[in-house]
């Protein structure tokens, strides 16, 4: 018996095609899930596809800022044990340059999808008893913030209000949802600001663990709240920064 295997639960992975999401769903594949994959970039969606282990997983094209997609995807679900929320952007901005569209892009994405996704699930019954909803939120906005994020941090920390109601609300039913709070994980979305290598160099250092971290590490903090070991868990938030929060 391991209370950590995903074997036979059914799991949908948001932003699946790239880093964080990619590293998820490859992993939960290897712990014995069955993966319903999402992201809107095909190509790369496929690739993520090609080395999941096992079989009996799909994938699906989706722009999660699309109610119809949206829409689309959950009537094409089958009944699951999993869902991980990951898909978002990061527009790093100062405030006096931010625009209607950026407060726009970036909630809708970050916030807006989570939220929707979460209420078309429940009204088309298609969360088993014992559930466990996974919303990948981050350190912005919840344990720290840094100029330039506060859109980010703003979206981040909504998800995370979010992730309680949905955890008080659905308790009664054993399902369960949680927030995961990376601090920098090397993937893409690190592209998104104007940092150049050396200044990435200098701001790895200020982390205890002296390094950022990578998507596998996320991947497994995953699992854990996926996974029945978790069944007692809900409404937390799982820090995972290298103790950069610590200073
Ligand atoms: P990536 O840029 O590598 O991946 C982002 C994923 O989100 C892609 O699969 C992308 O799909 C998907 N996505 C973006 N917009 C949409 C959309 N409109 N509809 C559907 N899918 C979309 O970033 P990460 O893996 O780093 O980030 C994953 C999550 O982790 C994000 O929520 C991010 O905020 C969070 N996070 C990341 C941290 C980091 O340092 N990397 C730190 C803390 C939290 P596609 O490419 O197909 O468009």
């Amino acid at each position: 018996m391991n209370p950590f295997s995903l074997l036979d639960k059914k799991i949908l992975v948001t932003g699946a095609s790239s880093g964080i999401g990619k590293a998820i769903a490859i992993i939960c594949s290897q712990m014995g899930a069955s993966l319903i994959i999402t992201g809107r970039n095909l190509t790369r969606l496929s690739e993520t596809y090609k080395v999941l282990e096992g079989s009996n997983h799909y994938q699906f094209k989706a722009d999660l800022t699309k109610l119809y997609d949206l829409h689309s995807l959950v009537e094409s679900l089958p009944k699951l044990d999993g869902i991980v929320s990951n898909a978002g952007i990061s527009v790093p901005l100062v405030l006096q340059s931010i625009e209607a569209e950026d407060v726009n892009e970036v909630f809708q994405i970050n916030a807006f999808a989570s939220i929707h996704l979460t209420r078309m699930v429940l009204q088309k019954q298609k969360l088993n008893k014992g559930a466990s909803l996974v919303y990948i939120s981050s350190v912005n906005g919840n344990n720290c913030t840094f100029i330039g994020s506060s859109l980010y941090s703003a979206s981040k920390s909504t998800l995370t209000g979010f992730m309680k109601g949905v955890a008080l609300e659905l308790a009664p039913r054993g399902i369960r949802a949680n927030c995961i709070n990376p601090g920098m994980i090397e993937t893409d979305l690190l592209k998104a600001g104007s940092y150049g290598e050396e200044e990435f160099k200098k701001d790895r250092l200020k982390y205890p663990l002296k390094r950022y971290g990578k998507p596998e590490e996320v991947a497994y903090a995953t699992v854990y709240l996926l996974s029945d070991a978790t069944k007692w868990i809900t409404g937390s938030s799982l820090l995972i920064d290298g103790g950069y929060t610590l200073l």
